[in-house]
């Protein structure tokens, strides 16, 4: 079956990881009997707003609902804003996820080889963050509350339906895995701020009705500030962690640490009809053009999109796709080919053939 990727390169190191990104699915699907992946470029990001006045062109709108799924690069430049002051990738971003009902942002956190997290004796962390997207403290994204300049609000929304939904999700995936590293155990982490706010006590009532239709699997609770510290301290504790969005935000980016940093922390933004894929990392405009970024992140954001397509229709081309994808970075960087971020000498676009050729050379073993 042919599959419609919708393809944002966006902006900064953007068009430089996406390729490699597009490079490694394409020698996959190369590889792979009876699938086909069709990339069709779109136009949108921060310096499709300096230009044009706005974050994507309506047809770039349509072809993001119509595709199969969606693979963005990273978006953005800190000097490219919106006349309230907002970085316009935000308005590209969370538009999205509310458009198309994205409610899930599905962030794993793993350890991969000649990667060095914070503690370089860890070796023990594997767990994926979901982050309430559509809601909580984005929900007055772009809105807010202004008297005279002087005061400024942004307010906090808990619905019974986004929180539902975004558990459901969590304990579903926390079914599919096999559970923390420490001993199995299979459970989902509800990090809130119940102590303090009735909006976040409510998350937590409505994430405990959740947890009864899975007698299967741990339901768990943390405040988010010790929470913080515990998951530097003790990831192994941690298998499936649902939070609120901003919490989400925040602890995403920390949990990177983890593992070695932003270039290898893949995400996926997902909601019932559609699905978006970008790493965590945004457009690090510091090393933009260089051919130094590393792409580990987006190529694992793409193996995530092939995993959930293979779900969505059923298809096992996809799996075996998805699969040969991951094999090939783990042995990739087993082999110590590794980008500059993590002490290797490959650019940005060495590491790409050298895992598309992967792909071609585990296949091929394969028989
Ligand atoms: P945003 O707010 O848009 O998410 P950010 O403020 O988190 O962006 P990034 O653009 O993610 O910032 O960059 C943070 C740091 O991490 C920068 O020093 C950048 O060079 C580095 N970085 C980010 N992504 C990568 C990557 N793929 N490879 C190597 N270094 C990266």
């Amino acid at each position: 079956m042919t599959y419609e990727i919708a393809t944002l390169r966006g902006d900064g190191i953007g068009p430089e990881i996406t390729d490699e990104g597009v490079k490694v699915l394409r020698a996959a699907a190369e590889v792979t009997p009876g699938l086909d992946l069709e990339f069709t470029q779109l136009a949108g990001g921060a310096d499709h707003y300096a230009e044009h006045g706005e974050v994507a062109p309506d047809s770039t709108w349509k072809t993001m609902r119509s595709a199969h799924a969606i693979l963005l690069g990273s978006m953005g430049h800190p000097d490219i804003r919106m006349p309230d002051g907002t970085e316009a990738q935000g308005h590209f971003i969370v538009n999205a996820r509310k458009s198309l009902g994205l409610y899930a942002g599905v962030r794993p956190i793993k350890l991969y080889p000649g990667a060095r997290g914070i503690d370089p004796n860890q070796k023990h962390v594997d767990l994926v963050l979901v982050r309430e997207s559509t809601e909580g403290l984005f929900a007055s994204f772009g809105g807010g509350a202004e008297i005279s300049g002087e005061v400024y609000a942004d307010t906090m929304i808990v619905t019974r339906k986004g929180t539902e939904r975004v558990a459901r999700h969590a304990f579903e995936l926390a079914r599919t895995r096999s559970g923390r590293p420490q001993d199995g155990d299979r459970r989902v982490t509800c990090v809130d701020k119940a102590n303090i706010f009735r909006s976040l006590a409510f998350f937590r009532e409505v994430f405990d009705g959740v947890a009864t239709e899975y007698p299967d699997v741990t339901a768990d609770h943390a405040l988010v500030d010790s929470f913080a510290m515990l998951l530097i301290q003790h990831p192994e504790r941690y298998d499936v962690l649902v939070t609120e969005n901003m919490f989400g935000d925040i602890l995403s980016d920390l949990a990177a640490a983890l593992v070695g940093g932003l270039g290898l922390a893949p995400s996926g933004d997902i909601g019932d009809e559609h699905a978006m894929f970008q790493p965590a990392h945004g457009s690090a405009p510091d090393i933009a053009g260089q051919d130094k970024a590393n792409p580990v992140a987006t190529i694992v954001s793409g193996r995530m999109m092939l995993d959930w397509l293979a779900s969505r229709h059923d298809d096992d081309a996809l799996r075996a796709a998805a699969d040969v994808v991951e094999r090939a970075v783990v042995t990739t960087m087993e082999s110590g080919a590794l980008t500059a971020d993590l002490g290797g000498e490959l650019s940005c676009s060495q590491f790409g053939d050298a895992v598309a050729a992967t792909v071609r050379r585990l296949a091929a073993e394969a028989g």
